[in-house]
């Protein structure tokens, strides 16, 4: 069983030493580094299918080598960090990483955001088209037809509801940031319009979740984003 190699970039014992076998019992070989330049050299000699990477590395800040290696590499970068560092994680978010793991995760939570990242990196390697119908237990997007059904009825969605739905399904299982989408859905001079977006999630929620109120697909990434679950 080969799923692939993880490169780990991480200066504290007890995470490596939960993370090694945990990766490895799901088939990945493992490389491990304790020091950022260490981890950029890895990086580049071995050409990993995932980076996983601490924030806090004792001879680099993260965020600085997640720019560095955005300048060659379009691996996969999922960013583990602490609680209560919302700040860092978008910042690494918007520096280009992937996703983020919040120290202390389980081993679900970490391969379901291994196995998010590499089937989306894995898209974009093939140029594959996005499929044109996401389909939910509760409701369906055909990107083609620009339709949305909601427990087999469809629903009226405005352009902007809708563009911002599109935009989470297309990052179905990712975290994204408020920037990201404002930007990306809105127009780059957008990106601070906060208000305006959380408007817009909650419409979105009205008419597609059963309880808007505890949401069960377009969940919030608390002070970070918003999230499109797909388990
Ligand atoms: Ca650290």
């Amino acid at each position: 069983m080969d799923t692939g190699t993880v490169l780990v970039i991480e200066d504290e014992l007890p995470i490596r030493r939960f993370l090694k076998p945990s990766l490895q019992s799901e088939g990945f070989k493992v490389l491990e580094a304790v020091k950022g330049e260490e981890g950029l050299a890895l990086a580049s000699s071995h050409n990993p299918d995932i980076i996983l990477l601490d924030l806090g590395l004792p001879d680099m800040d993260g965020l600085e080598l997640v720019k560095r290696l955005r300048e060659w590499a379009s691996t996969p970068i999922i960013i583990i960090t602490a609680r209560g560092k919302e700040k860092d994680k978008i910042a690494g978010l918007d520096a280009g990483a992937d996703d983020y793991l919040t120290k202390p995760f389980d081993v679900g939570e970490l391969m379901a955001r291994v196995r998010v990242a590499l089937r989306h990196a894995e898209r974009v390697k093939l140029g594959a088209k996005q499929d044109p119908v996401f389909e939910t237990q509760d409701f369906k997007v055909d990107l083609a037809a620009r339709v949305v059904t909601v427990r087999g009825k469809e629903v009226h969605l405005t352009p902007n509801e809708y563009d911002l739905l599109a935009f989470l399904v297309r990052h179905a299982g990712k975290v994204v940031t408020q920037k990201q989408i404002l930007q990306e859905v809105w127009g780059p001079a957008n990106g601070d319009q906060v208000q305006y977006l959380r408007i817009y999630v909650y419409q979105l929620r009205q008419k597609i979740e059963t309880d808007p109120d505890r949401p069960r697909y377009i969940v919030t990434e608390s002070g970070v984003g918003y999230r499109l679950k797909i388990e």
